[in-house]
C-alpha cells in the first residue's frame, strides 16, 4: 500500500499534475509565539491543527514511562545507546487522531496531554529528537496528516524537512529576553539549553527554510503578528 509518506515531501501525483501539499508550515525556538499563532491561523482558516512537537514529548513521556534508557547528554549518543529508543519505537501502539480540528499521536489508544508537558519530558525530549531514526519516524507520521485535510503545522523542520513544497512558511522568532519572559509566564523555565540543542543537531536542525516569511515578534501583540500573517496568507493562498 502507498502511503504519503512513502512519496518525497509528501507531493501527490494527481493525473501527471503535481499538487502541493496544502500546509503552512510554522518554524521556531521555544516561546516564539508559534503555538498560539499556529492555532489562531488554523481556526481561522479551516486547516486542522498539528503540533509536531507533541509527538516528540509523546516519545519522551512513553520512554520514561517504560523505563528506556535515555543518554543524558548528547555527547552521549551513538548507535549503541540509541538503541533502546528505537527498539521502544518499533514497538509502540501509535496511532494519529483528530480530535476537535487538531491531530494528536495517542499511545495504546491514548494521548497524554499533560503527561507531556513536564520537566522529565522537557529535559529528555530534545535528546530523543537527535536520533536520526527517530526523526525519520516523526517525518513520516507527520506527512501522513495531509490525509487528514489542509494543515497549518507548528515545529522545528516543518519548511525545511517535513514539507519543503509548503507554499507558506513562517519562521517566528523574538528577541531572548522576551522569550524568558513569555516562558516565566507559562511556568516553565527557559529553553536556552533546549533550542541551542535543537539549533544544532546534524538532522532536522532549527534553522529557517530559504523561502520562509521571518517574523521577529518581539514586542507585539498577539493580533498584530496575527494580521502580519494573514496578510502574507492572502497573498499566498487562493482564500474565500
Ligand atoms: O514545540 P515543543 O517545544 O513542544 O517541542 C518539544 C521538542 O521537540 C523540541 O525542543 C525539539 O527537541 C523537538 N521537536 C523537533 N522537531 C519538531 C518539533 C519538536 O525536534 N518538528
Amino acid at each position: 500500500m502507498t502511503t504519503p509518506s512513502d512519496r518525497p515531501n509528501s507531493v501527490a501525483r494527481t493525473r501527471g499534475t503535481l499538487t502541493l501539499p496544502q500546509v503552512i508550515a510554522m518554524d521556531g525556538p521555544s516561546a516564539s509565539g508559534k503555538g498560539t499563532l499556529s492555532r489562531r491561523l488554523a481556526k481561522e482558516l479551516g486547516y486542522t491543527y498539528v503540533d509536531s512537537g507533541a509527538m516528540y514529548r509523546t516519545l519522551a513521556w512513553h520512554c520514561l514511562q517504560k523505563q528506556v534508557p535515555i543518554p543524558a547528554r548528547p555527547a552521549d549518543l551513538n548507535p549503541a545507546t540509541e538503541k533502546p529508543v528505537i527498539a521502544a519505537l518499533r514497538r509502540w501502539k501509535a496511532e494519529l487522531k483528530a480530535v476537535d480540528g487538531s491531530i494528536w499521536l495517542h499511545v495504546d489508544g491514548y494521548f497524554p496531554a499533560t503527561e507531556i508537558r513536564t520537566d522529565a519530558v522537557e529535559k529528555t525530549v530534545p535528546l530523543i529528537a537527535q536520533i536520526g531514526k527517530v526523526r525519520d519516524w516523526m517525518v513520516a507520521r507527520q506527512r501522513d496528516c495531509v490525509e487528514f485535510g489542509p494543515l497549518v503545522m507548528e515545529g522545528r523542520d516543518i519548511g525545511t524537512e517535513v514539507f519543503p513544497l509548503a507554499p507558506v512558511k513562517f519562521f517566528l522568532d523574538a528577541n531572548p529576553a522576551a522569550r524568558a519572559e513569555r516562558m516565566q509566564g507559562r511556568g516553565n523555565t527557559a529553553c536556552t539549553e533546549r533550542d541551542k540543542l535543537d539549533m544544532n543537531r546534524k538532522q532536522g536542525a532549527l534553522i529557517p527554510a530559504l523561502d520562509a516569511v521571518r517574523i521577529d515578534n518581539t514586542g507585539q501583540t498577539v493580533e498584530e503578528t496575527f494580521a502580519l500573517l494573514m496578510g502574507h496568507v492572502r497573498e499566498r493562498l487562493p482564500l474565500k
